[in-house]
């Protein structure tokens, strides 16, 4: 191998075609490049480290660790031997080996005293930890041969071995030799990292990065390493999301601006509450942002019951006082057809133009979703085309169906964690100029995660609630352990009714019949049962513990209207319990349910709890959230669950979903195996990196908006962009 190689250098050309094809199978690792970016997932040191005490079952792992004995004794089932060998480290851990048929080889070579990497899953016999026929390595003298030799005893001379993400088919030592192969040919790409960034942060070249994150020659250099790695997936984020603000801002877009004495005013004058002083600052900026030139980009968030819609109501009012259409896009049917309602009845007559006893300068309030009768549809989308309609309501489906606008001055987009690029592009092609974007959401963005997933965006917070708004009480209710909680939980829920208050009760999962895309992901079935199912849990309360209230059912597979019947019926009071899947957690706005219980709670995440519960308690009664789990005390699900119970800051909890989650998952990147560009960067851990990786952003896009001056950071911001749409498209 005396050609040099660089990032697309295929791997056959230097590993060897049956390793290649093996890395490319099972890791989809195609290129040099492919594998120099495939970090190690930690690093093992002699003697310290791995703890052979917390392996766990099941676990598939790799140990460092010294041959102490070795048994062969006769199999009691079959002919033949077993041959059994300890070993054990600096943890006073020990782990049997475990080799079947006659090897009197492999008992020569697992000599007492020798050092190796064994890799298998961990299996118990007998009480005892054990790893079945595992595939290993011995380090240092002689060895098993001439391949692994001469080269382990240097990376074991190194003390900090790196272990890989690895297969069974390919172990770590397998892709820890490929990469030294590849390291001895190889030239890294041009720097994309600016001299003066790369001087001013301290960081190392990215040769030198490359090069101790695999083979690290001491802790303080693998630190570097990593250090200047993070940097390059933190700036190149950075780069791409300013560089997209500073573009967007740019674009034109019509100034929508404030007309005294129009229906915004109007609908201030009769709306039956006073502002808070939140409503009031952000209604301010986002009035100054429609008054621009350029298309406004921002995000509201505010808590659950914070009062986003009515923000939003005014700055639609503001649009069509300047002779535009405003959208909204919530993300369900059942939340449309509920802000539709909402929306006429505080606008009143402001909201009937052409109606009887309309008021003047009224607007028309459409709702158009997927479930309106084909005549109705109709005259909707024609009120829409003309621009009789000023406010257009329905799902997301509302940007790709061809739904004509007369002129599209403003799209609202409620209860949304992401809108992409994609969706803003969607969007631009249904107006002459790019309409101005408002995206809403009650789910709070721990700061990293706004800079990195939302950093093309201005962000503003209702951090108020409105006043008069009661406390939520969270309570876990461990129905395994003390299953008379259970029953004291369905009692309480009728003291709420009879006291004429309203209940959730809240499951996982719809039930039988096909899955809807509003179920949570299949669970990992560690023997658990299934999730409980609303259509299963509806009758069982009829009859025994909620026997002679009236029950409705919602979940994501009724037809729409039949879910807007029973939404309605709810919210008219018709109905005293609502048992639902999470088609209620966001924007449903009852202000008469009082209590929810969320059965299996420990099978939903901290944020989507946390968004549940604040359907209730958003009138003047008490709120009471009980958290239903089988979860036991001490496990990670019951803290998690204690974590919601015990706290009512959004803010708290999301940085604890944070830390559940993979990093990766937060960007929206990849389940499949496919790579994430945030290898190394950790957005609850590395927040400082991401906030001097943004500075930078901004001096350098400033200087430099077209990166021409910099054209390796260019590329790697466009290959960045690239992977970041086809993720976009894989998804749909
Ligand atoms: P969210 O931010 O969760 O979308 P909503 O907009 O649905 O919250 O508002 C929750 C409830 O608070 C609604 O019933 C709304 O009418 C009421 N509300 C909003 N603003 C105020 C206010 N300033 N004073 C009193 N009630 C308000
Ligand atoms: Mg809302």
């Amino acid at each position: 191998m005396t050609e040099p190689s660089t990032v697309d250098t295929p791997l056959k050309k230097l590993v060897g075609d049956k390793t290649a094809k093996a890395l490319a199978a099972h890791l989809d690792l195609h290129t040099a490049g492919d594998l120099v970016y495939h970090f190690p997932r930690r690093y093992d040191e002699r003697g310290e480290h791995t703890d052979i005490r917390s392996l766990d079952v099941g676990e598939q792992v790799t140990v460092l660790a010294q041959v102490q004995r070795t048994a062969v004794r006769p199999m009691r089932q079959r002919r033949g031997n077993l041959l059994e060998v300890t070993v054990g480290d600096a943890s006073g851990g020990s782990l049997t080996l475990t080799f079947f048929g006659n090897q009197a080889w492999r008992e020569r070579e697992l000599r007492p005293g020798r050092w190796g990497l064994f890799a298998g899953k961990v299996t118990e016999f007998r009480g005892k930890r054990q790893l079945n026929g595992p595939e290993y390595v011995l380090l240092g003298e002689g060895g098993d041969g001439e391949v692994a030799a001469s080269d382990e005893i240097e990376e074991f001379a190194g003390a900090l071995i790196p272990v890989y993400p690895a297969a069974a088919a390919v172990p770590t030592w397998v892709i820890a030799r490929c990469v030294r192969v590849v390291l001895d040919t190889f030239t890294p790409p041009d720097d994309p990292l600016p001299d003066g960034v790369r001087a001013s942060r301290k960081l190392v070249g990215l040769g030198t990065a490359l090069t101790e994150i695999h083979r690290p020659s001491s802790k303080e250099a693998l630190h570097r390493a990593r250090r200047r790695l993070k940097w390059d997936e933190a700036f190149a984020v950075q780069v791409t999301l300013v560089q997209r603000k500073h573009r967007a801002a740019d674009w034109p877009a019509k100034a929508r601006e404030a007309h005294p004495g129009g229906l915004l005013d109007a609908f201030d004058a009769r709306l039956p509450y006073e502002l808070t002083d939140g409503q009031r600052d952000v209604g301010v900026e986002i009035a100054g942002d429609l008054a621009n030139p350029h298309p406004m980009h921002r995000l509201l968030q505010g808590e659950v019951g914070s009062g986003k819609t009515v923000v939003a109501l005014r700055a639609m009012l503001q649009v069509v006082d300047a002779g535009g259409q405003a959208a909204l896009l919530a993300p369900t049917e059942v939340l449309a057809a509920q802000h539709h309602r909402g929306m006429l009845d505080l606008l009143g007559p402001l909201g009937r133009a052409g109606e009887l006893g309309s008021a003047e300068n009224a607007t028309r309030v459409e709702l158009v979703t997927g479930s309106l009768g084909a005549a109705a549809r109709r005259r909707a989308l024609g009120e829409v085309a003309s621009g009789a309609a000023g406010i257009v309501l329905g799902t997301h489906a509302l940007l790709y169906e061809g739904v004509d606008f007369a002129d599209l001055g403003l799209v609202v987009v409620d209860e949304q964690h992401r809108f992409g690029v994609e969706q803003r592009d969607a969007l631009r092609a249904k107006a002459d100029q790019p309409p101005h974007v408002l995206v809403m959401t009650a789910t709070p963005i721990p700061r990293t995660v706004a800079m990195t997933v939302y950093g093309d965006l201005e962000v503003s917070t209702l951090s108020q609630l409105p006043r008069g708004r009661s406390p939520i009480a969270s309570h876990v209710v461990p129905a395994a352990e003390k299953p008379a909680y259970l029953d004291r939980a369905w009692r309480r829920l009728r003291e709420e009714v009879t006291a004429g208050h309203q209940a959730y009760v809240v499951c996982p999962r719809i039930g039988d019949g096909p899955t809807s895309d509003e179920e949570p992901p299949p669970e990992d079935d560690n023997g658990r049962r299934p999730p409980l199912a609303v259509t299963e849990v509806a009758p069982l309360l009829a009859e025994g513990p909620l026997h002679g209230l009236r029950i409705g059912v919602l979940h994501g597979r009724l037809p729409a209207d039949e879910k807007d019947a029973v939404m309605r019926s709810f919210a008219a009071g018709d109905l005293d319990v609502l048992v639902a899947t999470t088609v209620i957690e966001v924007g449903v706005d009852v202000p008469n349910a009082t209590v929810m219980i969320v059965l299996d709670a420990d099978r939903f995440g901290v944020s989507q709890l946390h968004q549940l519960r604040g359907r209730v308690g958003r009138g003047a009664a008490a709120g009471l959230c009980l958290l239903v789990s089988e979860a036991a005390e001490g496990s990670s699900a019951r803290e998690r669950l204690d974590a919601v119970a015990s706290t009512s800051d959004g803010f708290t909890l999301a940085e604890l979903d944070l830390e559940q989650r993979r990093e990766g998952d937060v960007l929206g990147a990849t389940q499949s195996g496919h790579r994430s560009h945030l290898r190394l960067l950790s957005l609850r851990r590395d927040a400082d990196l991401i906030r001097d990786a943004r500075a930078e952003a901004i001096t350098l896009i400033e200087e430099d908006p077209d990166l021409t001056g910099n054209p390796a950071l260019a590329a790697s911001v466009a290959a960045l962009v690239d992977e970041e749409r086809a993720e976009y498209l894989e998804k749909g």
